[in-house]
């Protein structure tokens, strides 16, 4: 139950501050930038979320929208922009993804995460990895060094290694007991994972996620963060997707991807996409929620619980970070 109260707190707080110095370009033409972040949907509530544990979730979503914005405003590409704001994310102990991820039912950690680019709809992922100390670049390499979509287990391990990342002892990714205290549904549900969804200049939309997965559960079970058209997707034609939340419902509906497909069939606008399929989660008994960016930099990020930390950076360049729905 610790987490939830952690999260819940969070919200109050509503950042206008702007990264960018001059107004972008407006929706529809080229040039556009945005970027859009969550750091896990959850049980939080205003009333139980203390002010500090508030004042780090939003400052680790804060950090990580600068470093991701930074590549963008710089003309980089949204795949950088994705994977810099992931890896702040990762390394923050205050989320559940790299340092600060959950435990197994053993009691160890598991960790998965992928990145998609919607220009070329080419895509990596990474699960079950125990030693990797940033697995978004791990799923990053599976697209530059392999002709693979997903690695898992020791063989990801072991690529990660070949590869040259930074590998770290298991027990690096352990955060303090007195964190996990605040959280309210830890026993049943962990949210905090994170995600990233980003459009750069040339118009190209990426999308990535990473978390230690859901705590308790069973070793070697993969959730949806690192399988494709589940917690993550990105199609320039349509939009790009991250999920959090129960990912065994995102896998059966294949939710990041049932958002680009509503766009793509039916000519839904990113909000009324993803608030259906967030509608369909909820039907089934699923919690969670998504963040989505289309290729005009329309955001949406709906969810079901009382809680998703997200943060945005629009067109405009205008900075909005929240926990709650309001
Ligand atoms: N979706 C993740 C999973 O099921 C957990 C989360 O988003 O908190 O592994």
């Amino acid at each position: 139950m610790k987490w939830s109260l952690f999260l819940a707190c969070a919200a109050l707080f509503s950042s206008s501050a702007s990264f960018a110095q001059d107004k972008q370009e407006s929706a529809d033409e080229p040039g556009k930038i945005a970027l859009v972040l969550h750091g896990g949907a959850g049980g939080l509530t205003k009333e139980t979320l203390p002010a500090d544990q508030e004042a780090k979730i939003r400052g680790g979503i804060e950090r990580a929208l600068k470093a991701g914005y930074a590549v963008l405003e710089a003309g980089g590409e949204s795949m950088d922009a994705v994977q810099a704001a992931i890896t702040v994310l990762e390394d923050d102990p205050n989320f559940n993804a790299g340092k600060g991820a959950v435990k197994t039912s053993e009691g160890k950690h598991e960790l998965d995460s992928s990145i998609m680019n919607g220009a070329t709809l080419k895509a990596g992922a990474v699960g079950g990895v125990t030693i990797v100390k940033n697995p978004i670049k791990a799923a990053r390499l599976v697209i530059d060094k392999t002709w693979h979509v997903m690695l898992a287990g020791p063989g990801a391990d072991s690529f990660a290694r070949v590869n040259g990342l930074e590998l770290v002892e298991p027990d690096y990714f352990d955060v303090s007991v007195a964190m996990r205290d605040l959280d309210p549904v830890v026993e049943e549900y962990h949210f905090g994972t994170v995600g990233a969804v980003a459009l750069d200049r040339q118009g190209n939309l990426a999308a990535g996620t990473s978390t230690g997965g859901l705590a308790g559960k069973e070793f070697g079970r993969i959730g949806d963060s690192p399988i494709i058209g589940a917690g993550t997707y990105a199609d320039n034609e349509t939009c790009g997707v991250s999920g959090t939340g129960q990912g065994e419902y995102f896998i059966r509906r294949a939710i990041a991807y049932d958002i680009s497909a509503r766009m793509k069939y039916s000519d839904d606008s990113v909000a009324k996409a993803a608030e259906s399929s967030i509608a369909t989660l909820t039907k089934d008994g699923g919690l969670g929620g998504v963040i989505a960016l289309d290729r005009n930099g329309h955001i949406a990020t709906p969810f079901n619980t009382s809680s998703m930390a997200r943060g945005f950076v629009d067109t405009d360049g205008k900075v909005t970070i929240k926990i709650f729905a309001d």
